[in-house]
């Protein structure tokens, strides 16, 4: 069986007692990066052997995996935070288990788009989560562009080297909306800092912007009709 287990996004202490009996239980424990997974294991007196399945050996690995679960093996998978295959290469293995009718479950637990969407207060009922916006600034603002007319709190990643780029692009395609920054969720610095996407700007300019990050921008058509009731 192919267990999908959550682990902290931060705090070592938001692990569940069935992710973390799950860990103990299993026979192998595939691993983003088996170091950062150690950390975690070694908190918790798990002994159980970790092999790593990350980007660059996913396809490889994957079969490997999926052979392993296929002679019978319970296998448990977590990335380096939260809920794998949110945005990392979790989804591959979890696919091919199921194309070779291998059981496949889940313990939930913490996912940092979650989080940052609920410590944001921004309206939840309905978003939309992209993930990370492509590298490069034409990419970015052609892909930008595309929520000109997007109603849904739109949810990113991003990362502390490009979020002024990010910001800036932010600020010309999407008419400097009103954003909310959630910043080392369940860490020491943790901060949620919001205001026009311009403000957000200003404030990490000021000096080299570090920690991980989630962005929420409220689309500039929900307070279009809010200014258009209020007139
Ligand atoms: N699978 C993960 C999840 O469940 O959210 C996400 C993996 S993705 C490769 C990593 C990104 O998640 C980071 O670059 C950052 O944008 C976000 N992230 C992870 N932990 C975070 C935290 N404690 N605070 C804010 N953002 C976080």
């Amino acid at each position: 069986m192919l267990y999908i287990v959550s682990t902290p996004i931060g705090n070592l202490g938001d692990i569940t007692f069935r992710a973390v009996e799950t860990l103990k239980n299993v026979d192998l424990i595939a691993s983003e990066d088996t170091r950062h997974t150690r950390i975690l294991t070694n908190h918790y007196g798990i002994e159980t052997p970790l092999t790593s399945y990350f980007e660059h050996n996913k396809i490889k690995k994957a079969d490997r995996l999926v052979r392993l679960l296929k002679e019978g093996r319970d296998i448990a998978l977590v990335t380096d935070a939260g809920t794998p295959g949110i945005s990392d290469p979790g989804y591959r293995l979890i696919r091919l288990a199921k194309d070779n009718d291998i059981t496949v479950t889940v313990i939930p637990g913490a996912c940092a788009l979650v989080a940052a969407l609920t410590l944001s207060g921004l309206a939840s009922h309905s978003f939309i989560f992209e993930a990370f916006l492509p590298v490069k600034s034409g990419a970015r603002k052609k892909k930008l562009s595309g929520f000109l007319k997007e109603s849904r709190v739109i949810i990113f990643y991003e990362s502390p080297h490009r979020i002024c780029k990010t910001l800036a692009d932010i600020v010309e395609v999407l008419e400097d909306p009103f954003m909310v920054c959630a910043r080392e969720i369940t860490k020491k610095f943790e901060e949620v800092i919001e205001g026009r996407a311009s403000q957000l700007l200003t404030r990490f300019s000021q000096g080299k912007p570090k920690g991980e990050m989630v962005l929420l921008v409220q689309p500039s058509c929900i307070e279009k009709k809010k200014e258009a009731r209020f007139k």
